[in-house]
């Protein structure tokens, strides 16, 4: 079998979770919830669901040195994730998101970014040294544009595939653009990026701009592909959803993993689309991201 290379570059988290009767107002306790600590971070919930379906992960990132990060860094290395790239900041924190949910699935978040704010665009550089065609890099836009540019120009110079998810969405620097990567936003996004409502036109807005194709998830409806002015839609398959939280991060680690193992555009997308449903099934960010044995 191939191997699928796949480097991600972005953002590790805990998610450190209370279930609560209510939402807490300001100055508001509500106690009598339950607690629950995950792995989080969109960059590395991708890393996971590009492995799950048989990639090998490089994830290039920060946590702090503290326990969080040693768990952080465990969950990933117990799913076949190569963490060597992984640095330890001294004086850090991991980064973290403080979630409270309520009975209705409602949720509040707070994120402190940490160490994914300090990930070292030198360091990001070195760690890409050796990637070769046809690996894929990954990049998300929970760490600072300096590193996710670095990663982007190292990417394109080694004549590596280049995808950007780019989420959160922030306004994206033109030298990013003009290095065309393939974008990954959802519909929101989209919008945010192209100013533009409508998917379609907000997809070939943002393909007319980098010169590459884009994919813009659209939940529950799937995916649609600018590719070239041709605009394609891949539908979902109708799944009972259970939880939504990180369908995105399944998509954009299935979509690496099948275009790293030479897949065409639409056939990566389609399964990325079919992947991400079957994530939707159930709770947890990562618990519902099928895995697929290698071959
Ligand atoms: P995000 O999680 O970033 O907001 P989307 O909501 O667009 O992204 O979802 C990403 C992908 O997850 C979709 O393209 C689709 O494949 C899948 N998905 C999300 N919600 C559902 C759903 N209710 N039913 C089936 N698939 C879903």
């Amino acid at each position: 079998m191939a191997v699928r290379d796949v480097y991600v570059v972005g953002s590790i988290n805990v998610d450190l979770v209370v279930t609560a009767r209510s939402l807490p107002r300001p100055g508001e306790t509500v106690a009598g919830g339950s607690f629950q600590r995950h792995g989080g971070g969109k960059s590395a919930n991708q890393a996971v669901a590009a492995a799950r379906l048989g990639a090998s992960v490089r994830m290039i990132a920060a946590v702090g040195d503290d326990d969080l990060g040693e768990e952080a860094v465990a969950l990933l290395r117990d799913e076949g994730i190569d963490v060597s790239r992984v640095m330890t900041l001294a004086r850090t924190p991991t980064g973290v998101a403080l979630i409270v949910v309520d009975a209705s699935g409602e949720n509040q978040i707070a994120v402190a970014s940490g160490a994914n704010a300090e990930l070292d665009p030198t360091a990001v550089q070195h760690a890409l040294r050796g990637a070769r065609p046809p690996a894929v890099v990954l990049l998300g836009l929970e760490v600072p544009d300096a590193p996710v540019l670095v990663a982007a120009h190292a990417a394109r110079e080694a004549g590596l595939a280049l995808l950007l998810n780019p989420a959160p969405a922030r306004e994206l620097p033109p030298e990013l653009l003009d290095l065309s990567p393939l974008l990954t936003p959802n519909s929101v996004e989209a919008a945010t990026l192209s100013g533009e409502e409508e998917p379609e036109a907000a997809a070939a807005t943002l393909s007319a701009r980098t010169g590459a194709p884009v994919v813009v998830t659209l939940g529950a409806a799937g995916a649609l592909v600018a590719d070239g002015g041709e605009i394609s839609r891949l539908p979902a398959p109708a799944v009972e959803a259970i939880d939504t939280t990180g369908a995105g991060d399944a998509f954009n680690g299935a979509l690496a993993a099948e275009l790293a193992g030479g897949a065409a555009l639409l056939a990566a997308v389609h399964r990325a689309v079919a992947v991400a449903a079957e994530s939707t099934r159930s709770s947890g960010a990562r618990a519902g991201i099928p895995r697929r044995p290698p071959g």
